[in-house]
């Protein structure tokens, strides 16, 4: 087991190795201007969180600390683990839904400390987005 972490999918956004839909330079009133607020809640589960047995761990999230992505957090190994909220947002303020929960595997693949793929990584998210829009935008649209 390497003590060395695998890089994240935000930090490779970040670095410019994953190519995505939102510039990672925006805030997200620049990305999202018709939510007024939004509440991500991420549990995350999987094998690596504590010393070998499946268990779970829950993320909370705002419009603060939300970025593109959701990192695969909890398993060290994972490279460039995360899932990409920002799709999901873009389709949710698209279909102007309020509400959505759903899972996701993580998808990524474990590597070594060398960068040798050892295997897919098994952790899963259940996501559960809440969204409140902003009042004048919700009016322009039902116009
Ligand atoms: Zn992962």
């Amino acid at each position: 087991m390497g003590k060395k972490r695998q890089p994240k999918a935000s930090e490779l956004f970040a670095e410019g190795k994953l190519k995505f839909s939102q510039p990672s330079d925006k805030t997200f009133e620049e990305v999202y201007p018709t939510i007024e607020d939004v509440t991500v809640v991420v549990v995350e589960r999987g094998d690596k969180i504590f010393s070998g047995s499946v268990q779970s761990r829950t993320h909370n999230y705002g419009k603060n600390s939300l970025g593109e992505f959701i990192n695969c957090c909890s398993n060290p190994d994972c490279y460039g683990g995360g899932y990409s909220i920002g799709l999901t947002l873009d389709n949710m303020v698209y279909e102007k839904e309020t509400h959505r929960e759903f899972s996701a595997p993580c998808g990524c693949a474990e590597r070594t400390p060398t960068g040798r793929i050892r295997r897919s990584c098994t952790h899963r998210f259940r996501i559960t987005v809440d969204i409140e829009y902003k009042k004048s935008a919700d009016q322009e649209k039902e116009k």
